[in-house]
């Protein structure tokens, strides 16, 4: 906040705050509102009913549970005080900025993360052990998949979606995030949303998931895996592509050292895919960055030229696509250490064949 020039941080709904402090404020037109002076004291203001909820950390914060009848932006614009140099938490509701922008009309507003997305991209060993666990998870959910155990064909997408969901669920995680599963032609779409179409023998299945696994200290932390499946033997021409994805996503890991650039550990991924002849067919960025967020700093993207530090956490997911005929990525999380990049995604990396 200091080299920022910001001198009150404030945080509502969204990751910055339970990252913080432990406590997730309730996504609820009532104002919950971590106000951060940059000299002083930390205030949680907090609807009175949610109050019984907060763990009071007298160390970290002072409690202000705000009645029915009162106006929390106005408490908030009050703990701000004469302040001008304001940041708010990105996934702050319009409703409340645009409240407090008329309560403090001299106040120059930037994004809370240009302040802690640096910070929150470099993990602890706490974290990165929470990472791991989270990780381990979807391992178990992936061997499942690649040891025949989820049923496909005959199946509907959503409904595989939907039992690999519960899986993330009884191997640890206490929320899923998203459970991708594309067929056939269906995961030439990166982000396709799994529904009615029911899956065949002889395809190509897509399954990209992960979940929120809670950590001790109330926070938790986000798992992220993608693995194909073949039904059947795969096509030569499918074969073949995959084995140059797989040549380019562990060379990808393997460059993700401390000190290089982000944009390099894409750049070497997009070059095997490249000079293979498949470069348009891979449109997307190589990873992001990983948390309490399943988005977050720092993204492995052409234009980005951070160099990895150690606790870097991202994920690394080159992809083929082939419209209208069939798609494929693989996905790890890797962290940046000073011993060498740190998969923690171990599940087969090969193109399994399952029965069905
Ligand atoms: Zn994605
Ligand atoms: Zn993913
Ligand atoms: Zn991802």
């Amino acid at each position: 906040m200091v080299d920022m020039g910001t001198e009150v941080l404030l945080l509502s709904v969204g990751p910055d705050l339970p990252w913080l402090t432990g406590y997730e404020a309730m996504p609820l037109e009532r104002l919950t509102m971590l106000v951060v002076p940059r000299d002083g004291d930390a205030t949680l203001v907090v609807p009175a009913l949610e109050a019984p909820r907060v763990v009071e950390n007298p160390g970290l914060f002072r409690l202000h549970a705000w009645g029915e009848a009162e106006d929390p932006i106005a408490i908030v614009a009050r703990l701000v005080g004469g302040a001008q140099q304001l940041a708010v938490g990105d996934k702050t509701w319009a409703r409340f900025v645009v409240d407090l922008q008329t309560h403090l009309p001299q106040a120059q507003w930037r994004k809370a993360s240009d302040i802690t997305g640096p910070i929150r991209a470099v993990k602890s060993a706490d974290e990165v052990a929470a990472l791991r666990r989270a990780a381990a998870a979807a391992d178990r959910v992936a061997a499942q998949l690649q040891g025949g155990e989820i049923a496909l064909a005959g199946r509907t997408e959503a409904e595989v979606s939907a039992d690999i969901g519960r899986r993330l669920i009884v191997e640890g995680h206490h929320r899923v995030n998203f459970a991708i599963v594309a067929a056939g032609e269906n995961a030439a779409s990166p982000h396709h949303e799994p529904a009615s179409r029911v899956i065949r023998a002889g395809e190509v299945v897509l399954c990209d998931f992960g979940g929120t696994m809670a950590a001790p200290d109330g926070t938790g932390y986000c798992s992220d895996i993608t693995r194909c499946v073949s039904i059947g033997e795969p096509s030569a021409e499918v074969a073949d592509a995959y084995a140059v994805l797989l040549e380019a996503q562990q060379a990808a890991v393997a460059s993700a050292t401390v000190g290089t650039p982000c944009e390099e550990v894409d750049a070497v991924a997009r070059r095997i895919i490249t000079d293979a002849g498949f470069g348009p067919r891979f449109m997307h960025r190589t990873g992001h960055g990983i948390g309490v967020e399943e988005h977050e700093d720092p993204y492995v993207v052409a234009g980005n030229t951070t160099s990895l530090l150690a606790g870097h956490a991202f994920s690394v997911e080159p992809g083929i696509y082939t419209a209208g005929a069939w798609g494929m990525r693989l996905e790890d999380i890797v962290v940046a250490a000073h011993e060498g990049p740190d998969p923690l995604n171990r599940a087969d990396h090969s193109l399994v064949v399952v029965d069905g």
